[in-house]
């Protein structure tokens, strides 16, 4: 769909307030059909910037781009309200900056380098699971008895203000079961 000219947004709306519309389009004065809507979806999410976790209603159109951004007036902790910043959170999906692939620079290497999202996740779990290997205790000496802990210092989760309940639910799960001691939120930091 083409950008409306001023001179075209003007005509356009004469015709609307006039009734002279055709659903879902209008004639320009080069002959030419403007669409007046698209199909726009709606998820409700939460944003991502600070601890608060305000609610958001994204609006989306057919291609996945973010086409607008509101409150969420069912959300609880915001009603409906947002600071400015949230407005922004369109740039996090539509900037042209954004990362669309893994970026891995290695140890002692000065360039990055695009690998697959296999690739990323097999070197997550093959790395935690050798250094929690490494680190794990089974027991620890309280006096003269062994007592279990099954436990590991050498791995920490952090989770972020992104993270709804369900989301902080299994994680802290996981992260539990994986003897991990040190599990915090970005917010307490
Ligand atoms: S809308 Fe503003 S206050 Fe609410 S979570 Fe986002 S950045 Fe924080």
């Amino acid at each position: 769909m083409r950008k409306l000219t001023r001179r075209q947004f003007l005509q356009v709306s004469a015709a609307v307030s006039s009734s002279l519309l055709l659903p879902g389009a209008v004639q320009a004065s080069d002959g030419e059909k403007l669409a007046l809507h698209k199909k726009i979806g709606e998820t409700a999410t939460i944003c991502p910037y600070c601890s608060c976790g305000c609610g958001l209603v994204i609006a989306t159109d057919e291609k996945g781009h973010v086409v607008n951004v509101e409150g969420d007036p069912e959300n609880p902790i915001n009603r409906g309200a947002l600071c400015p910043k949230a407005i922004s959170v369109r740039q996090l999906s539509n900037s042209p900056l954004r990362l669309a692939k893994v970026m891995y620079r290695a140890p002692g290497a000065t360039q990055w380098e695009a690998k697959s999202w296999e690739w990323a996740l097999e070197q997550i779990a093959r790395r935690a699971q050798e250094t929690r290997d490494a680190s794990f205790v089974r027991t620890v000496k309280v006096g003269d008895k062994d007592v279990p802990v099954n436990r590991t210092e050498g791995v920490a989760f952090i989770g972020g203000a992104a993270n709804n309940n369900e989301d902080c639910y299994l994680a802290t799960k996981l992260m539990r079961a994986l003897g991990l001691v040190y599990v915090e939120h970005q917010a307490r930091l």
